[in-house]
């Protein structure tokens, strides 16, 4: 894995892909800067260094050049957040870009104009990169978020810097704590995968039954196979062309000796509300007019053990509808079992969409070993898919 350690900066100039793709208010005020923090180290190592920064974002999704996606809304989040005036400039190719490159010297920052004002960004426009390519003299990825997508700045301006192109300590993070999962992982490994719907996870279980000891279901996917199993599952959320398939996955991990672990009790409402009434029930035994959206206490002490007992944890997917207090117990316990497992010495990965929004919400973040920052592109990754953005690094 080439990274910022293979590189001297000294007296070069970084073109780095960074992720500031933040939340403004309607004052374009910066709401979050999570992750304008999570690239401080990649930028303090290279200003160290004695190299010069030239950053590169997309912001939104503009049509074109519209004020409102300007990045100049977060020049002075990022200043504060930095440690240091960062210099803009209001486009990101062409004469008034590259006359702002060439004027930066070491150890100074410059934030280019939004890269998707160009829609030969997200196109992978080959012409585009180059003139991007022309700002610096090397290329470091840093977007994870990004990653998965083969546009100009995340993968194509590579090819521009044939050995001079590295990832940032941002995205190579990310690339070794899933190899940390899914390569040399210490076992027992458990996978945990909630969240709705079967169908968007299914290519994740087909990837991972190869590598992990136990898979742990819960979520709105249990109901597709408590049904499938012959199962009562009243008003709960289902996928009924999905049932056969996850009869074939029960199959595959039984063949695999994979134990998979499916909720036994689940806290059950009569409606899809916070202030609906609850009872907890068995999980094949719900019923009409009641939908499971948490998993229950009997459940959570089944997963305790085999949590405690594992050496690498993957969680991905809520267990329940965490977003109501009333149906968040499990997430939130199942969140506090990692933690526990961690302070133990397991390592654990939390990636891939709701449930890195759900161990934010219960602070649980520190706690656990990993969290990733990409959404879509862990969920690639988990997918077993090469990213594009990787590949051109390694290329
Ligand atoms: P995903 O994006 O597939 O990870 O799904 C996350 C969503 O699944 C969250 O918004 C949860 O509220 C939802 N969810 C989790 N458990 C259930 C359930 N038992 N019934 C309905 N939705 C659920």
């Amino acid at each position: 894995m080439r990274t910022l350690s293979d590189i001297n900066f000294a007296g070069k100039k970084a073109l780095i892909r960074v992720d500031f793709n933040v939340p403004l208010d309607e004052h374009f005020n910066v709401t979050d800067a999570n992750r304008i923090e999570a690239a401080k180290p990649t930028i303090d190592t290279i200003l160290n260094d004695g190299g010069s920064v030239i950053l590169m974002s997309h912001l939104g999704r503009p049509k074109g050049k519209e004020d409102q996606y300007s990045l100049k809304h977060i020049v002075d989040k990022t200043s504060e957040v930095l440690g240091k005036q960062v210099h803009f400039v209001n486009d990101c190719i062409g004469t008034d870009a590259e006359t702002a490159a060439a004027n930066l010297k070491a150890g100074e920052i410059l934030l280019l104009e939004n890269l998707r004002f160009y829609k030969e960004e997200t196109a992978g426009d080959e012409a585009f990169a180059e003139k991007l390519a022309k700002l610096g003299d090397v290329y470091v990825n840093d977007a994870f978020g990004t990653a998965h997508r083969a546009h100009a700045s995340t993968t194509i301006v590579a090819k521009f810097f044939p050995k001079n192109k590295v990832f940032g300590a941002l995205l190579a993070k990310e690339i070794e704590s899933l190899d940390k999962v899914l390569k040399n992982s210490e076992k027992p490994v458990t996978a945990v995968l909630g969240g709705s719907k079967v169908s968007s996870k299914i290519t994740v279980i087909e990837n991972i039954l190869d590598k992990v000891d136990h898979l742990i279901i819960g979520g709105g996917m249990t109901f597709t196979f408590i049904k499938a199993l012959g199962g009562k599952i009243g008003n709960s959320i289902c996928e009924d062309d999905k049932q056969e398939l996850a009869l074939e996955i029960l199959e595959k991990a039984k063949a695999k000796n994979v134990q998979v672990h499916l909720p036994v009790d689940v806290v059950a409402a009569d409606a899809f509300k916070n202030d609906a009434n609850t009872m907890v029930v068995n999980t094949n035994e719900i019923p009409d007019g009641w939908q499971g959206l948490d998993a229950g206490p009997k459940s959570l002490e089944n997963l305790r053990q085999v949590i405690l007992d594992s050496k690498t944890i993957l969680w991905n997917g809520p267990l329940g509808v965490f977003e109501m207090e009333t149906f968040a117990k499990g997430t939130i316990t199942l969140g506090e079992f990692i933690a526990e497992a961690t302070k133990n010495g397991a390592f654990s990965l939390v990636g891939g969409g709701d449930s890195v929004a759900a161990v934010k919400q219960f602070g649980l973040e520190p706690k656990m070993s990993y969290v990733s920052t990409g959404g879509g592109a862990m969920l690639e990754m988990l997918e077993g898919k090469t990213l594009p953005g990787i590949a051109a690094i390694q290329a």
